[in-house]
């Protein structure tokens, strides 16, 4: 990405490894994927990116080329999520990427790099979700637990893995045609957008145990309204606005709360510990059921698609596989 008369503007180039920044480990990039957050910054949508020229994609998964950190050898598997790659410091669209050996992540056993990537940042951020409710003390065998912008990266995966762990899901979409795809996934009840999408009172009847929202906007304002007594809401994102208007009703008449989820400065131990839940509860079979596999060429494109609501589960990006 390169600015140009002040806009950002997307290329493909061939780059050495003396253009790559500075960091204690070079990786080969072998798959990266496509977030919502590298949707705003390819398209340049998003105030996303921070300095110019940048590689962008927010994460990656490779194999360790050379490294000056006794941590990590050459040969090894790993992957980058957050910690602004992609934003400030080039990210995975890209053969090679030198990174700080403190943001790599050992790939855990039983996940294969491009699975790993199938999750990327959205799945990573939807287990952080499920941790999140389950700290909270959201059970399964309750009411169900709502998952918001069901049919995208972050809700696909928070289905998959909510219905894994014995949760009843109902999983909210705009896409009526995605009812069977969800199923699939574990749901077990369908909400239209819509019935969530409205203006709503500042409490309605209690009727989820708890929800992850990737929407945000009056979507959240809604179920939040929702939610049962000392129950929760997980909130990772934005793709339905970033504004909140609503009253503390739920909070100090139901000890309703509202958990903040970020992904990008999660603590490596934290990290470490959803990825190895990641690999134990998502089967081979349930990620390439949410997979779309795209090359270096197609990101553009389908940076638009995304922006648009209209990738179904995740955009794996092929590099050097
Ligand atoms: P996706 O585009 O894959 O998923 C978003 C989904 O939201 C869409 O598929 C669509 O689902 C729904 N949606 C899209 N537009 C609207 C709209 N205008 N109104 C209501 N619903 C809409 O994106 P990701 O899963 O990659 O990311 C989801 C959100 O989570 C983004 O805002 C992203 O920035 C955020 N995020 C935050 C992270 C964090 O650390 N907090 C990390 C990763 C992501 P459907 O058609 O099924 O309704």
């Amino acid at each position: 990405m390169r600015e140009q008369d002040g806009a950002p503007q997307a290329a493909l180039e061939t780059l050495s490894a003396a253009d790559l920044p500075p960091g204690d480990v070079l990786i080969r990039v072998r798959y990266s994927s496509l977030n919502y957050k590298d949707g705003l910054a390819v398209t340049g949508k998003g105030k996303v990116i921070r300095q110019f020229p940048m590689v962008p994609g927010i994460d990656l998964a490779g194999t360790v080329e050379q490294s000056e950190s006794p941590d990590w050898q050459p040969g090894e598997a790993v992957l980058v999520t957050g910690w602004g790659v992609g934003e400030a410091h080039w990210g995975g669209y890209a053969g090679f990427a030198r990174m700080k050996s403190t943001w790599l992540t050992r790939l855990p056993a039983g996940l294969s790099l491009e699975h790993s990537m199938t999750i990327g940042t959205a799945g990573f951020t939807a287990m952080l979700a499920v941790m999140a409710l389950e700290e909270h003390g959201v059970q399964p065998g309750g009411k169900p637990v709502l998952v918001t912008g069901a049919g995208g990266g972050v809700g696909s995966v928070a289905v998959a893995l909510l219905a894994g762990r014995g949760y009843t899901v109902a999983a909210s979409t705009g896409r009526a045609d995605l009812e069977p795809y969800l199923k699939s996934l574990g749901a077990s009840r369908i909400v239209p957008r819509d019935a969530l999408a409205r203006p709503s009172k500042p409490m309605e009847s209690e009727t989820w145990a708890g929800a992850i929202d990737s929407v945000g906007g009056q979507t959240l304002a809604t179920l939040y309204s929702q939610i049962e007594r000392h129950g929760a809401a997980a909130v990772c994102g934005l793709a339905g606005g970033h504004q909140l208007q609503t009253t503390v009703f739920p909070l100090i008449l139901r000890g309703v709360s509202l958990l903040g989820i970020d992904s990008v400065y999660c603590p490596p131990a934290r990290r470490q510990a959803a990825w190895s839940r990641l690999a134990a509860e998502l089967s081979p079979a349930r990620l390439d059921a949410m997979t779309t596999q795209i090359s270096l060429a197609d990101v553009p494109r389908w940076a638009e698609t995304i922006l648009a609501g209209a990738v179904r589960g995740r955009v794996v990006v092929t590099l050097g596989a």
